[in-house]
């Protein structure tokens, strides 16, 4: 398993993150326990906002919540002074309650409801991406109603779908994000908010993709929303202020993946954006909107082997406390990582094992294929970069509980999840009484 950032064996041959041995954090916090280095999220965040601070443009890097959202996690992305995206009034009010500045927040989604637009209009957060006419019909009558200026980004469909080692230009737009470049709706819109005096637009919002190693994705999208910001500059003398790329920049979750450094995109999308935007006398200011790739490689998560099934000549299953609950990647999409024994990190590996979660599903393995030592029961799996989207994505099926997040750092670890309990999972289960009664009745014949 390739280790991250302060990850390393220690002289007792165990996995140690942030200075913590992860065999002691797996006793004192229990398993599946998902720990997160502190130092390497503040190096990410870091390393992308030193790229554009070496660039010259004015920028914004907003973490995208949705990959790792906890009040601590708002806070350490505040310290580092990133801006914040959230996609929901869970992310909004988590981000809030952290202390995080509302001018900050950027707000997502293909169908925000009323009652979410209202509560992002209360908290007076940074900007609204709108995704679509009906959205944007809304929002201009919310803010016409209460006299108050919005701040918005147009979220538009550049036609671009960026894979991890290709791009391809789709031409045809069937997204059920944002709006149209090719049939109209994203010019209507932009005429939409130059006639409200309440919405002040920005600029525009692209997001092509995901676990992206290439630059060449983010330059084609800069291109053509070059092209559409200069086509409503000649109609609308509408200069744009801000541009931004999305998220989408990928990282290491097994031996083969090479990911670009921030460096690399940041430079390449800065290029982008000054070839696109020489129609303006001003360049716009970029956002960039990383969620995996600030969190993803941080975190680990523990769990405890407990069973092993052997089937001569066709496979060695070991089943681990966890699975799918904590980790639904792999099931959902062919999702790849990489483990190794936390308790024999010193130990040469000399067996391949496929490892299962515990939930009733065929389907519910973590890892096909792993190369590992001698396992034994009671051993501590360790499984690498699942800081993103794992606990973001965590359900309770079979009532499994979410397990506790730690962070670590300097030889120090903090819950900032705590585990489940037994009553958190009938915490809002409720008999209607009529069937309490009806028990009660059966009982006393
Ligand atoms: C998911 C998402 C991101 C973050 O994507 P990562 O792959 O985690 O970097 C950024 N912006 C938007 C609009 C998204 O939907």
């Amino acid at each position: 398993m390739y280790l991250h950032g302060t990850s390393r064996i220690n002289e007792r041959g165990h996995l140690e993150i942030g200075g913590c041995d992860t065999v002691q954090l797996a006793k004192q916090f229990g398993t599946p326990l998902y720990v997160l280095d502190e130092q390497l999220i503040r190096e990410r965040c870091r390393a992308y906002v030193r790229a554009f601070q070496q660039s010259g443009v004015d920028f914004q890097v907003a973490y995208a919540s949705k990959a790792l959202s906890t009040m601590a996690i708002c806070r350490i992305v505040d310290e580092e002074g990133l801006s914040l995206d959230v996609v929901s009034d869970g992310e909004l009010y988590t981000a809030l309650k952290a202390g995080f500045p509302a001018g900050r927040i950027h707000f997502h989604g293909n169908n925000k409801t009323p009652e979410e637009l209202k509560m992002a209009l209360d908290a007076k957060i940074g900007c609204i991406v709108v995704d679509n006419s009906t959205e944007l019909k809304l929002l201009r009558s919310m803010a016409t109603k209460r006299s108050q200026q919005v701040d918005v980004l147009l979220r538009l469909t550049p036609g671009i779908e960026a894979h991890t080692h290709e791009y391809i230009q789709t031409g045809q737009e069937d997204s059920k994000f944002g709006f149209s470049l090719a049939n109209g709706h994203a010019l209507q819109a932009v005429e939409t908010c130059q006639r409200s005096s309440y919405l002040r637009l920005l600029g525009f919002h692209c997001h092509i993709g995901s676990q992206i190693f290439d630059v060449r994705g983010y330059q084609v999208a800069m291109e053509k929303i070059g092209q559409f910001a200069s086509k409503c500059y000649e109609r609308y003398d509408f200069t744009t202020r801000v541009i931004n790329v999305g998220g989408g920049f990928g990282i290491r979750y097994v031996e083969g993946d090479r990911p670009l450094s921030p460096d690399a995109y940041v430079s390449a999308i800065v290029d982008g954006l000054k070839a696109s935007f020489s129609h303006q006398s001003e360049l716009p200011a970029v956002w960039i909107e990383p969620g995996r790739s600030i969190v993803g490689e941080a975190g680990t998560t523990l769990y405890t082997v407990g069973t092993e099934k052997r089937i001569p000549g066709i496979r060695h299953y070991i089943a681990v406390d966890g699975g799918m609950t904590d980790n639904p990647r792999p099931a959902l999409y062919q999702a790849k990582y990489d483990a190794m024994l936390a308790n024999k990190g010193n130990q040469t590996n000399r067996q391949v094992v496929s490892v299962a979660g515990k939930c009733c599903e065929s389907g519910d393995m973590l890892i096909w294929d792993c190369a590992l030592p001698e396992v034994e029961i009671g051993d501590i799996l360790a499984v690498g970069a699942t800081g993103a989207y794992n606990y973001s994505m965590a359900s309770n099926y079979n009532r499994i509980r979410k397990p506790a997040v730690v962070l670590v750092r300097d030889g120090k670890a903090d819950v900032i999840v705590k585990r489940e309990t037994l009553d958190d999972i009938i915490a809002h289960d409720v008999i209607p009484e009529r069937l309490a009664n009806d028990i009660a009745l059966s009982r006393q014949e």
